[in-house]
């Protein structure tokens, strides 16, 4: 994992550990959901109100040299 230096304070996410300024620290993307998208899940009234169905949530974690190191 390629390792940044933070300007700003950051948690880790794996550890909980604090990142100071000026650490160094990685991002990891997580992704939450997902699947193959199912159009019978959906009811008649989601499809007929062009409902917007959230399938997949990319959300990026910060963590510390330590447990990106791990990784
Ligand atoms: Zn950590």
């Amino acid at each position: 994992m390629k390792l940044k230096r933070t300007r700003k304070e950051r948690t880790c996410k794996e550890c909980g550990a604090h990142i100071a300024k000026g650490d160094l620290y990685g991002q990891r993307t997580i992704t939450i959901g997902g699947g193959k998208s199912d159009e019978d899940s959906l009811s008649d009234y989601a499809i007929e109100n062009k409902a917007i169905v959230i399938e997949r949530l990319v959300v990026k974690q910060d963590i510390c040299h330590r447990c990106a190191e791990q990784h």
